[in-house]
């Protein structure tokens, strides 16, 4: 997890101390600790949240443990959630835009878009109720003015998610910059959505 944690600095889609990791562990979950720069942070200050919501470790869990939370108890799929502030879907995120079917790889995310969760103040119910409702049938989503939350079925999974949707909102910022995408179909997107059931490597 500190390894994940640390790599999203050097992978360009976080900095300081936003952002915030986890990994499911029995039934509850291990988050990244508030307010510790990952270069700072060591194994011993990850923090254990039960389902209740109840805290153990020497650290403070993030600030951000209740849409994590609430991932996991939604989610029996997720086994890892990512949160950054990514620059360009942050930037996306303050112009509360969603990310349409400009490019086939959106389904990456699960679904035809790229959704962005209204605002809410960092670490509020009212912001993970939000998040939970924005990543319906999707495993990524822009928080309104803030970031970006992408889950997978473990760290890897879904730091790579968060790597894609990224990459994704750069180049349709760009696209914006140059005019309007024609976006694909939903019959497409469906097509695309169906082959990646079976893109693997083996
Ligand atoms: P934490 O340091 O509490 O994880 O908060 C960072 C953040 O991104 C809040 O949204
Ligand atoms: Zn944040």
């Amino acid at each position: 997890m500190v390894t994940a944690a640390r790599s999203m600095d050097e992978l360009g889609i976080n900095q300081g101390t936003s952002g915030n990791v986890s990994a499911r562990a029995g039934d509850g979950f291990l988050i990244t600790p508030t307010a510790l720069p990952y270069a700072e942070t060591e194994p011993a200050d990850l923090v254990f949240v039960g389902p209740d919501g109840t805290a153990r470790g020497s650290r403070r869990p993030s600030s951000e443990w209740r849409f994590h939370r609430d991932i996991y108890a939604a989610r029996p799929d997720d086994g890892a959630v990512v949160h950054t502030h990514a620059v360009y879907a942050t930037t996306l995120a303050c112009l509360r835009m969603p990310i349409p079917r400009f490019h086939y790889m959106v389904a990456v995310a699960g679904g035809d878009d790229i959704r962005c969760a209204p605002y809410a103040t960092y670490g509020t119910q009212e912001l993970s109720d939000y998040a939970i409702a924005a990543l319906a049938d999707r495993k990524a989503c822009l928080l309104a003015n803030h970031g970006m939350i992408a889950c997978g079925a473990d760290l890897d999974a879904a730091l790579a998610l968060a790597v894609e949707v990224e990459m994704l909102a750069r180049q349709y910022w760009q696209v914006l910059q140059v005019g309007k995408p024609k976006l694909l179909t939903r019959k497409q997107m469906a097509e695309v959505l169906e082959k990646f059931n079976d893109y693997r490597s083996d």
